[in-house]
């Protein structure tokens, strides 16, 4: 049974990755930002607290996320994990987890992606609210044929609050600071494949497949 890590800089394209993985090898996608974002619906003390948090672009402290992610992976086997572990600290809590459960981490997805290229992506996201599709306002082939409309469900598209610039930036700022020793530590596992993702997605998925199928 596959279990992944994609580990990835902002707007590496690590969501659709995720999907497409999913798809192909049949498993569970579990976002740790998704997570959280159904835990705003509450709207109580707790959900304020992680709002602010992420709206500013800071990480969410260790436990809560280990709390969600804990309750998430009971009865789940196979799965791509998207947005954990962000630090070495929840890369070690998750390996005692795992050890727990008696069960292995089969490869991490390293998705190298070049500043610039991230910050279109970022700054340019749109999305559905109906079906979820992703579109670019910045980036010429994903543009809606209608602007800031769905092409699909003719919905009007919607921009995450924390896809701005700023936000992309201290996003980047604690990426840089806390993900990248999770790149030293799955490397010394020897489990870590970088993947170049500056590159369209079906480029970079091809990529993928080659290392989930053992060819690499
Ligand atoms: P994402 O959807 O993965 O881009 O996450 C959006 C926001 O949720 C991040 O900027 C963080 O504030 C928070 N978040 C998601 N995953 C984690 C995690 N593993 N650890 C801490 N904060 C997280």
């Amino acid at each position: 049974m596959k279990r992944i890590i994609l580990l990835a800089a902002p707007a590496a394209g690590k969501g659709t990755q995720a999907k497409l993985i999913c798809d192909k090898y049949n498993l569970e996608h579990i976002s740790t930002g998704d997570l959280l974002r159904d835990c705003l619906r509450n709207e109580d003390n707790f959900s304020l607290k992680i709002k602010e948090i992420m709206e500013s672009g800071k990480l969410v402290d260790d436990a809560t996320i280990l709390e969600l992610l804990k309750r998430k992976l009971n009865n789940i086997d196979g799965y791509v994990l998207d947005g954990f572990p962000r630090t070495l600290a929840q890369a070690l809590s998750y390996d005692a987890l795992l050890k727990e459960k008696n069960e292995n981490l089969t490869h991490v997805l390293y998705l190298n992606v070049d500043e610039e290229v991230a910050k279109k992506r970022i700054v340019g996201r749109l999305s559905c609210g109906k079906c979820g599709r992703v579109y670019n306002e910045l980036i010429e082939e994903n543009k809606p044929k209608v602007l800031n409309v769905c092409d699909v469900c003719l919905e009007q598209l919607t921009k995450r609050k924390d896809d701005n610039e700023e936000v992309f930036k201290e996003r980047l700022r604690v990426y840089n600071e806390s993900t990248k020793d999770l790149i030293d530590y799955y490397k010394n596992k020897g489990i870590l494949h970088e993947i170049d993702s500056n590159v369209d997605t079906s480029m970079v998925f091809n990529q993928i497949e080659k290392v989930l199928d053992g060819d690499i």
